[in-house]
């Protein structure tokens, strides 16, 4: 059965192809830059063992002609995957915000587009970007199930006594002011893996998600109890352009002063923050490198990183009454072994201790970096939220 995933994001089209229940996509693509004069198209097949990759610059006005553009690549005559449009069963969209309406994955119908158009005001860089993808992918795939997986629904199981802020009651009755966590495919995805791992199902499990944006998850027995997103995705840890936690009266304070417009502040801890707002870069190995040639920005940035990081460990450790796993994935987590061992030092309290020789071998695969005996486990794994959404969107069917 041949799936298509499309994750749309502001001015981004990632997509795969799977021909499911087969874990390996046969095609993988992203088209960046989406809007901008020249975007850049990446398109990678793996045909009969074969892998081909195909990069093109050129323009693309929105995601619908982003979507025709990835059709005509699947069936290409000579290297493409499809002959026609009806070998498509399935089609599993990535939706950033499903509100308290949806925690699971949904086949789209008409009155699904109508809750996710009214979630726009919650996501409004990304809902209006999957509906128009979902409508291009209904036209482009007449036969094809349409399913639309959130990245909120993963958080839907968080009590209430985690999910309110204490303001005012009718911000949350009629405003919808509450958390409702991001990145949710993506610690779905890794704490099934690792309670894989285990061998349990009962595990309570802290999911740290480092990417370019960052996250982190308590999970009891499979279900998210808190997580560090909120009703955006500013809160919590610090981020390659995000400032993740800051106290509210700063904002405040800028805006009575009229030094800055909201438009402004907003650009400022969306784009201007995190490791940019100390280094320029918002990317890790760029900031890694400044660390190594002496800057003190690069240097107390990274230590923030990952002192923020151990504070929530911490928290997460007292929501979960102990703990069993700590998983790291995402970019960052995956890759950078300097931050796994930051987060992971002077944690012997919560008999976290990390192994650096495993630590420091780097593999693609799942991996426990923890020292051997009854402590909790580190591991490493691997996010994947392309496949998680293609088995979602098969289990619907
Ligand atoms: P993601 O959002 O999961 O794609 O992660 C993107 C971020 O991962 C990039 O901005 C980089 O900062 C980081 N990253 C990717 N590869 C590495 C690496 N080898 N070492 C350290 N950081 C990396």
């Amino acid at each position: 059965m041949n799936i298509l995933v499309i994750n749309a994001g502001s001015s981004s089209l990632k997509y795969q192809f799977f021909r499911m229940p087969s874990e390996a996509p046969l095609c993988t693509g992203i088209i960046e830059k989406i809007g901008a004069k020249n975007a850049f198209i990446k398109h990678k097949t793996l045909n009969g063992g074969i892998e081909k990759v195909l990069e093109s610059e050129e323009h693309i006005a929105d995601h619908a002609v982003g979507l025709n553009k990835v059709l005509r690549l699947l069936s290409d005559p000579a290297d493409g995957l499809i002959q026609n449009t009806d070998e498509i069963a399935a089609v599993g969209h990535r939706v950033v915000h499903g509100g308290d309406y949806f925690s699971k994955a949904t086949r789209i119908t008409a009155d699904i587009k109508e809750k996710i158009r009214e979630l726009s005001d919650l996501a409004p860089l990304h809902n209006p970007v999957s509906l128009e993808c979902i409508e291009v992918a209904e036209a482009t795939f007449p036969k094809a199930v349409q399913v639309a997986v959130f990245d909120t629904a993963f958080h839907q199981t968080i009590p209430e006594v985690a999910y309110r802020y204490a303001i005012p009651e009718k911000l949350y009755e009629k405003d919808k002011m509450r958390v409702y966590g991001f990145h949710g495919t993506s610690h779905g995805h890794v704490t099934q893996k690792a309670m894989q791992w285990l061998g349990r199902q009962d595990a309570r499990i802290i999911s740290i998600h480092l990417g370019n944006g960052c996250s982190i998850t308590a999970v009891d027995s499979g279900r998210s109890v808190d997580t560090s997103m909120g009703f955006g995705p500013l809160s919590g840890l610090i981020m390659g352009t995000r400032s993740g936690d800051i106290d509210p009266s700063v904002l405040l304070h800028l805006m009575d002063n009229g030094t800055y417009t909201p438009d402004e502040i907003s650009d400022i801890l969306n784009k201007q923050s995190g490791l940019r707002g100390f280094t320029g870069s918002n990317d890790m190995r760029d900031v890694r490198r400044m660390q190594q040639e002496g800057s003190r920005p690069a240097s107390l940035i990274l230590d923030m990183y990952a002192y923020r990081i151990k504070k929530y460990i911490g928290a997460y450790a007292a929501v979960l009454n102990g703990l069993d796993a700590i998983v790291f994935t995402a970019g960052v987590g995956e890759n950078d072994v300097a931050i796994r061992e930051a987060v992971c030092t002077g944690m012997d309290y919560l008999n976290i201790h990390l192994d650096k020789e495993k630590n420091s071998i780097r593999a693609g695969n799942i991996r426990e970096i923890s020292r051997v005996g009854d402590g909790v486990k580190i591991l490493v794994v691997p996010t994947n939220e392309e496949l998680e959404i293609a088995q979602q969107t098969l289990e619907l069917l």
